[in-house]
């Protein structure tokens, strides 16, 4: 099981669900400056980023490694 201290320092799993949002709020925000995004995109988009967000804040209750 997981919840020990060392884990919670440092948490690989964190750090990828980290990157994973990271890296959804800038390919949105990169593609919305290359051009105008249809509705359908930007709702695409916005629901990648929130199911990241939602990834990290489940994991974090779940394992303990909240900051
Ligand atoms: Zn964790």
């Amino acid at each position: 099981m997981h919840g020990f201290a060392s884990n919670v320092l440092s948490c690989e799993e964190r750090e990828r669900l980290e990157e994973e949002l990271f890296e959804a709020r800038t390919r949105g925000r990169n593609l919305s400056r290359l051009r105008h995004l249809t509705y359908r995109e930007r709702v695409a988009l916005d629901a990648r980023e929130q199911a990241a967000q939602a990834r990290l804040a489940s994991h974090e209750v779940e394992h303990g490694c909240r900051r």
